[in-house]
């Protein structure tokens, strides 16, 4: 690697021949990969990672998160959540992730002290939220967040995230729409996560919620629909005529018994398929390595069929699609010559990992977060020896645990 970038790829002996590096590290038993992508998070929420447990989204949602939202959520909690978020996705191998909260700014400087790359996306809706209480302000809102974005060397990029389609007017999904297009920005939606929410599009639009957004001219491929778990046929075959990706984040559709996301028929249409954790508090950790163990396996099970979502498709998933599905396919997603050199390494010296016959097999079926060992970002080693190097991970919980001292106070009996 050089100036960030990879200079080559192949067997060390050949790269000798052709390359004096000025650092070598020697990493036999390692497997190199592409960093992982984790396409659909709320980074923040790992402030609230472990309050409510097993109830219903809505409940879940009414009686836990939006309570907590409302009386904690502040940009304190959201740079420190999202710097913890930052921590935990770096020592699993996560290079990159694409997020979706409120005061994101917030989230931007937290992504940047840490070194990661993100896809940052500001919320956006049609009900008071915790960093705009007077929704009619979104659009100033909006443009301000875009105003002051950090660019961190092209490592963080701006996002509008829609938070959903029964939570923002058309008029407000269009205008959010044409201001990505604008500014050549990811559009990031929740789409289609519950029968309850499909239920409901259907009767204010009369048309199922994939249909509903082609209609207003939503999709391309600049729009990631975070869940999907209820498309039907003719909504996959819109996202696929479109461009338009899905994030699946199975973990937490299993958690909140969400469903199952129709993923065999989502590859099928064309669609690109990305992983994602969603936020903390519903799944409950930001580990992608056994993110893609599970998706792998619940599709398995849920068709009763042992060859759907193979280890090389679920990897794919967690890397080149989700690089596509993001928008940065040019840059990240696969080690190849001029790509950022976003790069983990997997150590395998041990006993769940031993013997080594297939690397795609151990890297969905057997590795966890906690066997990464070395992440580098264009170029930059942020960890090693399993351990963040670019802010004190010591510090980052201390702060957490302190915002959590408070949490507890007011949310906990
Ligand atoms: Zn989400």
């Amino acid at each position: 690697m050089d100036a960030g970038r990879l200079v080559d790829v192949g067997p060390t002996a050949e790269l000798r021949r052709r390359f004096r590096g000025r650092r070598e590290l020697k990493l036999d038993d390692h497997i190199l990969m592409p960093g992982l992508i984790n396409a659909h998070t709320h980074a923040a929420m790992s402030c609230f990672r472990g309050l409510g447990n097993d109830l219903p989204l809505d409940r879940w949602l009414t009686e836990v998160i939006f309570p907590a939202e409302a009386r904690h959520l502040d940009g304190e909690l959201v740079y420190q959540g999202s710097l913890l978020a930052a921590v935990e996705m770096l020592e699993n191998g996560v290079t990159t992730f694409c997020d979706g909260y409120f005061f994101e700014e917030e989230a931007a400087a937290a992504a940047r002290v840490s070194g990661i790359r993100a896809v940052l996306g500001q919320g956006v809706l049609d009900l008071p939220a915790p960093d705009l209480p007077d929704p009619r302000r979104a659009r100033q809102r909006v443009e301000a967040f875009l105003e002051g974005f950090p660019r961190a060397g092209g490592r963080l990029r701006p996002s509008l995230f829609c938070h959903a389609p029964h939570t923002c007017r058309a008029q407000t999904l269009q205008w959010v729409k044409e201001l990505c297009r604008g500014h050549a920005l990811l559009f990031q939606i929740h789409l289609s996560e519950t029968a309850g929410e499909v239920a409901r599009v259907v009767r204010e639009h009369g048309e199922r919620p994939g249909l509903y957004l082609e209609r207003l001219g939503l999709l391309d491929a600049l729009t990631l629909c975070a869940h999907g778990v209820w498309l039907d046929a003719a909504e996959m075959a819109a996202l696929a005529r479109h461009g338009a990706g899905v994030a699946h984040a199975a973990e937490s559709n299993m958690k909140l018994a969400s469903g199952v996301a129709p993923v065999p028929s989502l590859l099928a249409a064309g669609v690109t398929v990305a992983l994602g954790t969603d936020g903390c508090a519903s799944n409950n950790d930001l580990d992608l390595l056994t993110e893609m163990d599970m998706v792998a396996k619940l599709h398995k099970v849920f068709h009763r069929d042992p060859v759907v979502c193979s280890a090389p498709q679920v990897l794919h998933m967690a890397t080149r699609g989700g690089a596509r599905a993001i928008g940065w396919e040019d840059g990240i997603g696969t080690l190849e010559p001029g790509k950022e050199a976003d790069v983990i390494a997997i150590d395998v010296r041990k006993p769940h990992l031993t013997p080594l016959y297939d690397p795609i097999s151990h890297v969905v079926y057997a590795a966890s977060g906690s066997d990464v060992r070395y992440v580098w970002v264009a170029g930059d080693m942020v960890v090693a020896e399993g351990e963040v190097q670019t802010v004190s991970a010591a510090a980052v919980r201390a702060a957490v645990e302190s915002l959590a001292r408070r949490i507890r106070r007011t949310l906990l009996p």
